[in-house]
């Protein structure tokens, strides 16, 4: 339906990063917008298609971040376009809980067959990851009658108040906007990087670590729910030893504590999966999604157990905009372009070209300290060279070198210096390897 020629598939670069247009169009950024709001590469975009962003200068650079892990599917997923525009031309917006449509029942049907465990579930559509998480506490919370909420080092869950406590860096995510929201425990995350101790001894040592402060600092009768990514996204892809994860799971369910994933970075086929936890069979009594849900449109879901979902008063629940019939509309072309494209294999096949490049990287430059990751979710963290101790300098001078030559990567880490990887999953073989030669060459200048 959609007429739009798509863009090559291909780096181009016309003018320098940023080119002349951009720098203008910038000064009005600097005047119109909050100094609050970061830029990770300063271009202005005028289109933008599968893995290619076009600038107002004409330049085309490879995405290697899909908006922070949004547009799985690639920009402007055809699938995408044609149901949003169907549907903005039906209606635009009714709200849900005032006028009810079947583009957000079938986004949660969707949600409810797709999401791991073979048990009843419900969901509820909310505008944003943040959104989502503060309504999985506060589902978890009214299900149990309990205050506690645990969340783990590192972690990132948002950036509204109750989920600026339950996320773990200061810089520059809470920084003199507290008070934060009482009642949130953090206990120690696994990095096996700067643990010691193999695999095996290391999820022993995390988990007695974990249930000791729970059993003995908060008492487990008090806790409402365990709150972690499958793999830290803003930490820096921590991804926890092989076990921990499932004897989490466990743990919540002997004490009755309603155990949460919060797949909004992993979610939507990113690590090779649909879902990053199905890597060792976990199933949450409630997964929170966003990110790559509608192709870009601003949309999240609050997945879980029929009992759980269904616990809370009628009208306890909602908000104006939540499950927007386009941000629906947009979703379902998403899940049906996963489906059609076969974007799980497309991300194992990814992971494999991302994680053999970025361990051949590894071997020529021994400022990469550690290659990790799954699927199309993969990131190195940059260490001075015999140490553990962080790199951030150059991390800022590779990241800056790949935007300088049209590759777009973004950072990460509790200590910034990791350089993370989220191509959209529709990307081609040549246009990534050209972008891990670019990012080979920033090593190489350092
Ligand atoms: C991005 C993110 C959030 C917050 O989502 P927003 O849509 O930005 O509010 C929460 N959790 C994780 C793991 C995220 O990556």
């Amino acid at each position: 339906m959609h007429t739009l020629t798509n863009l090559r598939q291909e780096r181009r670069l016309v003018t320098a990063i940023p080119g002349p247009k951009s720098i203008e169009a910038l000064k009005r950024r600097s005047a119109a917008t909050s100094q609050g709001l970061g830029m990770a590469i300063p271009v202005i975009i005028e289109r933008a298609s599968d893995a290619i962003l076009l600038d107002i200068d004409g330049n085309q650079i490879i995405d290697m971040g899909s908006g922070i892990g949004v547009v799985n599917v690639g920009n402007s997923a055809s699938r995408v376009v044609d149901r949003v525009i169907e549907q903005v031309q039906a209606f635009t917006h009714t709200c849900f809980t005032v006028a009810p449509y079947m583009s957000y029942i079938e986004v949660c049907e969707k949600l409810n067959a797709l999401t791991p465990g073979t048990h009843a579930k419900k969901s509820l559509l909310v505008n944003s990851g943040a959104e989502a998480i503060e309504n999985a506490v506060k589902i978890a919370r009214y299900y149990t009658k309990r205050p506690a909420i645990v969340v783990f080092e590192h972690s990132y869950h948002g950036r509204t108040n109750l989920t600026m406590a339950l996320t773990a860096k200061n810089m520059p995510y809470k920084e003199g906007f507290g008070p934060f929201a009482p009642e949130i425990y953090r206990v120690p995350m696994p990095y096996s990087f700067h643990w010691v101790g193999n695999q095996a001894t290391i999820t022993e040592d995390a988990i007695e670590m974990v249930t000791y402060k729970i059993d003995k600092e908060i008492g487990a009768h008090n806790v409402a729910a365990i709150l972690i990514e499958p793999i830290q996204g803003e930490g820096g892809f921590i991804v926890p030893p092989k076990g921990f994860m499932p004897a989490l799971a466990k743990y919540s369910a002997d004490n009755g504590i309603v155990f949460i994933a919060d797949e909004v970075q992993t979610g939507f086929a990113r690590t090779g999966h649909m879902f990053a936890v199905e890597e060792e069979n976990v199933v949450p009594d409630i997964m929170v999604t966003a990110k790559a849900i509608a192709g870009g449109l601003p949309l999240a879901g609050i997945t879980g157990r029929a009992e759980i979902m269904d616990s809370v008063h009628v009208a306890g629940l909602g908000g104006t905009f939540g499950g927007n019939p386009i941000a629906c509309a947009a979703a379902l072309g998403a899940l049906e372009t996963m489906e059609a494209e076969n974007l799980i294999a497309r991300a194992q096949h990814i992971g494999t070209i991302l994680g053999d490049s970025l361990r051949a990287l590894q071997k020529k430059y021994p400022i990469i300290g550690e290659v990790r990751g799954r699927g199309a979710m993969q990131a190195i963290e940059l260490v001075e060279v015999g140490t553990k101790n962080p790199h951030t300098a150059a991390m800022n001078a590779v990241v800056k070198y790949c935007q300088s030559n049209g590759v777009l990567v973004l950072t990460a880490g509790t200590y910034s210096n990791v350089i993370r990887f989220l191509p959209p999953l529709v990307i081609t073989d040549e246009l990534l390897k050209d972008a891990l030669n670019i990012l080979d060459e920033g090593f190489a200048s350092l």
